[in-house]
């Protein structure tokens, strides 16, 4: 990865840091469920408005780290109007985008801004920050 594109994904990662998404409870949720990373001490709330097959809300709390804060402030963007289905997939290409395994042009294929999570995969300590909103959501799914 090239200087330039590591700063970017840096920036990237600290703005939805700085500036959460889709941050906050939400009262009117219809899932909802807690994750904790030990190693880290990342701990987060995930609150989803389904409507039949469509993810119509998804907001979060959290005390965790940055990385913890930025994937789920990124998960909330690309998860909001997606249907279960379109989920899963982008669900399973973060998966992918964390394995070590995997060059630039892969990571270009997930959404949204997520491939900034790419330089998270040096520091395996740290991949369990990134997947904690993700995993969180789908316990929320599964109840
Ligand atoms: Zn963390």
């Amino acid at each position: 990865m090239s200087d330039d594109l590591h700063d970017l994904y840096q920036d990237i990662i600290l703005d939805h840091n700085k500036r959460p998404r889709h941050y906050g409870a939400l009262a009117d949720y219809t899932h909802t469920a807690e994750g904790y990373n030990p190693i880290c001490g990342d701990k987060l709330t995930i609150f989803l408005v389904l409507k039949e097959d469509r993810i119509e809300a998804v907001q979060f709390e959290a005390a965790c780290c940055a990385i913890c804060k930025a994937s789920a402030s990124m998960m909330a963007e690309v998860l909001i109007g997606k249907t279960l289905v379109e989920a899963e997939a982008a669900f399973k290409r973060v998966g992918e985008l964390l394995s070590s395994e995997l060059n630039l042009e892969a990571d270009l294929s997930v959404d949204g801004e997520i491939a900034a999570l790419a330089g998270v995969r040096k520091f395996a300590a740290r991949i369990k920050c990134a997947t904690l909103p993700w995993h969180t959501y789908i316990a929320a799914l599964k109840g």
